[in-house]
């Protein structure tokens, strides 16, 4: 199995040459067509696995085909929630470099420190916004981000998540989401 068959789009193909991934790993192959085919998951996978790429490449590719609102204001198409902001700000940075010849781009938010530099970027829009779940319903709250136009809905570290009590949050959150929308979640 090569990337190619997977059917990238060749701005994707070129970065993960220059990344030097030579094949995909085994939960990239077998998740990634299904992603792009629209279809929900739920992945069992560790950090390490290339997990990140599972779901990072695949909703870069969905995006790069949208056609941008030129008018009005950039709406959020995609959400991915995690735990911690270490991981927030690693799945961040994926995301930046899988999808650095295409213009789709994202920011991370996540809670512990001022949201005013979080909060200009919102305003100038993004297509995805990483985030922890506490940040992301204060500003949401705030009025700042509105969840109506997700796409693709991501749930990192699941296990994790309700370990670290998230559950009322996860909820509150998931109630916010449109219902027709593609969802791909992960646990270890
Ligand atoms: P993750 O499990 O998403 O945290 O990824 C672990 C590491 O593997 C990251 O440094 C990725 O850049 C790298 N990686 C992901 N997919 C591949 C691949 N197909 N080939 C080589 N390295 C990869």
């Amino acid at each position: 199995m090569t990337f190619k068959n997977l059917k990238l789009i060749p701005s994707i193909l070129r970065v993960l040459k220059e990344e030097n991934y030579k094949n995909p790993t085994p939960i990239q192959a077998k998740s990634i067509p299904f992603i792009l085919n629209g279809e929900d998951i739920l992945g069992s996978a560790q950090t390490g696995t290339g997990k990140t790429a599972v779901f990072a490449i695949p909703i870069i590719q969905h995006l790069s085909n949208h056609q941008r609102n030129l008018n009005g204001k950039q709406k959020i198409l995609s959400l991915v929630i995690t735990p911690t902001r270490e991981l927030a700000i690693q799945i961040g940075e994926s995301f930046k470099i899988y999808g650095k010849y295409t213009n789709v781009n994202n920011t991370v938010i996540f809670g512990g420190v001022k949201q005013r530099s979080q909060t200009n970027i919102l305003k100038r829009g993004v297509d995805i916004l990483v985030a922890t779940p506490g940040r992301l319903l204060d500003l949401i709250e705030q009025g700042y981000i509105s969840l109506q136009d997700i796409k693709y809905f991501v749930l990192d570290e699941a296990d994790r998540m309700l370990d670290m009590g998230f559950i009322n949050d996860i909820k509150k959150i998931l109630a916010k989401l449109p219902r027709n929308r593609q969802s791909l979640f992960f646990s270890a």
